[in-house]
């Protein structure tokens, strides 16, 4: 298919990464397959990126000056993780096209800014209360009258400022442990399995979507994914008209995971989401026809779409702290890929790597 309306970068070109972790680095192997250098931004010097990518800068990600000089020496710059301050993009984004946009990941960074967003385009979330201090915790919980959730609106992940609550708690506590607030007080779910949809955009708007994948959690971190997953057609096609209608809506140019729950009569709500590859697409890399990091690549590139069609059914297991010294067992094992980040210290909960297997496909594309 021609490449209309926009220049797509050459071979040769240097894709700006900012972040320095496992997906960093999965998105320099991508790029430089496809020709490109990569520079790495992080703040830390040791990072699973850096060791596969061109060149690096670090420094703080508000340091005016780098960022300059980042913005200079790259022709695109995309984002690796969500923690970046948006000012910090909207800088770069004066000097080359930042993708996704800045605008989605400022979104994306806020709990209740994101499921605002998906209630006003009719895509359901859990109900949810904006919590500004104990007094409105307290009175949305009331109104609640069931168990929740409280999370803290931004920089949570993995379970991380989170804190199951329910009428009579000690709330004071619940609250110094999500550090003080602002925070969310969402419905607890009662799902049946939890699924996530990797979308992908390009600068023409063409999108693709990846098969819905089943996710299982242990202490709130992602386990294992699973595809396909075990949904009815029905509940397929209602999450992915969601995850297609949050690209479009959003004006995506990228990858956006969308973390859903799936209830017991089908219906979905969504968790959350991502403007970046996303853990549970990691399968993408052996079962597709272009993983999610490469199509990542191809858009912000402005190169066409690969194809997000599965060639066999798949399994993604995290390797979790120590469980990353069983390395060997998997490289002995043909039908296991291992992946392995690079990280030098291994702590409990950690990812330090991912192992997928597959197997012949079980359903018709
Ligand atoms: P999050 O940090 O929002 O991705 O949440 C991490 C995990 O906590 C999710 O994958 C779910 O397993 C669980 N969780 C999050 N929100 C809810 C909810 N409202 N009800 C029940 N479980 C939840």
């Amino acid at each position: 298919m021609p490449v209309k309306n926009h220049i797509a970068l050459p071979p040769g070109s240097v894709v700006g990464i900012f972040g320095g972790g496992q997906l960093g680095r999965m998105m320099a192997v991508a790029a430089a397959q496809m020709g490109y250098h990569t520079h790495i931004y992080a703040d830390e010097a040791a990072g699973p990126a850096i060791e596969v990518s061109h060149c690096h800068t670090i420094a703080s990600y508000s340091d005016e000056e780098c960022l300059k000089n980042f913005a200079q020496e790259v022709d695109v710059a995309t984002y690796e993780f969500e923690n970046i301050p948006v000012n910090s993009l909207r800088e770069v984004q004066k000097l080359v096209p930042v993708y996704p946009k800045p605008e989605i990941l400022e979104i994306a960074q806020d709990r209740v800014a994101e499921k605002d967003f998906c209630n006003e385009l009719g895509i359901p979330t859990a109900p949810y209360w904006r919590v500004t201090d104990l007094e409105t915790l307290e009175l949305s919980l009331n109104e609640l009258g069931l168990p929740g959730l409280l999370k803290s609106t931004r920089f949570g992940y993995d379970g991380k400022n989170q804190i199951k609550v329910k009428i009579g708690d000690n709330l004071n506590d619940a609250w110094n442990r999500i550090g003080g607030g602002p925070g969310v007080l969402e419905g607890w779910m009662d799902y049946e399995r939890e699924i996530s949809i990797i979308v992908v955009r390009t600068q023409n708007g063409d999108v693709q979507c990846y098969d819905p994948v089943e996710n299982e959690h242990k202490n709130y971190v992602l386990h294992r994914s699973i595809v396909p997953a075990r949904i009815s057609s029905d509940t397929e096609e209602e999450a992915v008209i969601a995850a297609k209608n949050l690209a479009v809506s959003l004006d995506l140019v990228g990858v956006l995971a969308v973390e859903m729950f799936v209830m017991k009569d089908g219906a979905i709500a969504i968790n959350e989401m991502a403007p970046r590859p996303h853990n549970s697409g990691h399968w993408t890399i052996e079962a597709c026809g272009s993983s999610q990091f490469e199509q990542l690549i191809r858009c912000i590139c402005g190169v066409p779409l690969g194809t997000c069609a599965r060639n066999a059914d798949a399994e993604m297991q995290n390797l979790l702290g120590d469980e990353v010294n069983d390395w060997l067992l998997y490289l002995g094992d043909p039908a296991q890929k291992l992946h392995l980040y690079g990280k030098g210290e291994i702590r409990a909960g950690r990812k330090m790597g991912h192992v997928t297997s597959l197997k012949p496909l079980s359903k018709e594309l």
